[in-house]
């Protein structure tokens, strides 16, 4: 399969545009026009150890759910180890695509998964994302690449989502989250080089309301403080996990609600009102600030809350693809462990 056709149908199950503006996700290495794809390889983090197992597995792909490039590089250098992933992964005619924050916010991604350790119903997600909202402008240009920044300003909110070059035109799809779709038309034809644009309304016939970042539900039936950590043990697959005690809470206290933040969650939990709290990484202060909240606290350190998600996002693709093998790093793991 190429390339192109295993990246679109990975998009069907996590939406490019779901991720967070800050992000860099999608495709980061392609060693080639259309490479052909016959074994995917799933992994949290790409080590160098990561790496080597993806190479000896015949991996074309690396599917790293957190992105390998995040800043702008402007040398390639033997000494740097991110580098050195990239150059090899070029060498080996391997390529990357990392959703990340997508997979935070699609509904039945990593935060849905973690929350469904327990047994809980009124899912919502912390920070929603509401797609009802936002339309696809397509635009026909003319030559290659052109400046979208600069065309539309500062003021409208877009993403780029898709780029087809045919002939000596282009066609972009892109995503207006926060303008009338008329006033961008007109600004993108203001252009000389946009040949033509469309608007097409975006809303997705599946998009819900559990799309967006975090969740927060209600325990079907309350559990004890004790049990749930244990359960969460037990889910993640871990001996050990660090813990705050909430505030005049006991381990036989009664937990109704649960938030959960996969990888680093303070800023996102902050102030949501929680029996427990579930996630990579929080600071000294925040936990602090939470336990005086009655919120109990469960870090798993950032990405063991994460790397579980692997096979289900692994089972849904095989759902999609056939002739493809899909293998998930039994390398990966976390840099952190409890001693
Ligand atoms: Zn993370």
């Amino acid at each position: 399969m190429d390339l192109a056709s295993v990246i679109k149908t990975f998009e069907t199950i996590v939406p490019k545009h779901l991720a967070e503006k800050w992000d860099n996700t999608g495709l980061l290495v392609e060693p080639a026009k259309n490479i052909s794809i016959s074994t995917i390889f799933f992994t949290n983090d790409l080590t160098e150890d990561v790496l080597k197992e993806a190479i000896s597995v015949g991996a074309n792909l690396i599917i790293s759910y957190h992105p390998p490039i995040f800043s702008a590089l402007k040398a390639f250098r033997y000494e740097n180890w991110k580098d050195r992933i990239i150059m090899q992964c070029i060498a080996n005619n391997i390529a990357i695509y990392s959703p990340h924050t997508a997979c935070d916010a699609v509904e039945g991604g990593v935060n849905d998964w973690l929350l469904k350790c327990f047994d809980v119903t009124d899912m919502v997600p912390i920070k929603s994302i509401d797609e009802t909202n936002s339309q696809i402008v397509e635009c026909f240009v003319q030559g290659g690449d052109i400046n979208f920044d600069t065309i539309l300003g500062k003021d409208i909110d877009f993403t780029v989502l898709t780029k087809n070059s045919m002939d000596l035109k282009c066609i972009f799809k892109i995503l207006i989250n926060s303008a009338s779709p008329a006033l961008v038309c007109q600004k993108l034809l203001e252009n000389p080089r946009v040949l033509a644009v469309t608007s097409i309304n975006c809303k997705q016939p599946d998009s819900s309301k559990l799309t967006g970042m975090g969740r927060v539900g209600k325990m079907k039936k309350p559990m004890k403080l004790i049990d749930c950590i244990t359960v969460v043990k037990n889910y993640l697959k871990l001996n050990n996990i660090r813990f705050a005690l909430g505030v005049n809470c006991t381990f036989d206290s009664e937990i109704s609600t649960v938030a959960v933040c996969a990888g680093s969650g303070a800023s996102l939990l902050k102030g949501v009102p929680a029996d427990l709290y579930i996630t990579g990484e929080m600071s000294h202060h925040d936990i602090l600030d939470a336990i005086h909240k009655k919120t109990n606290v469960i870090l798993c350190e950032h990405s063991n809350s994460e790397r579980g998600y692997l096979e289900a996002l692994a089972h849904q693709l095989s759902l999609k693809l056939e002739g493809v093998n899909l293998a998930i790093s039994k390398v990966d793991k976390d840099p952190v462990s409890i001693v």
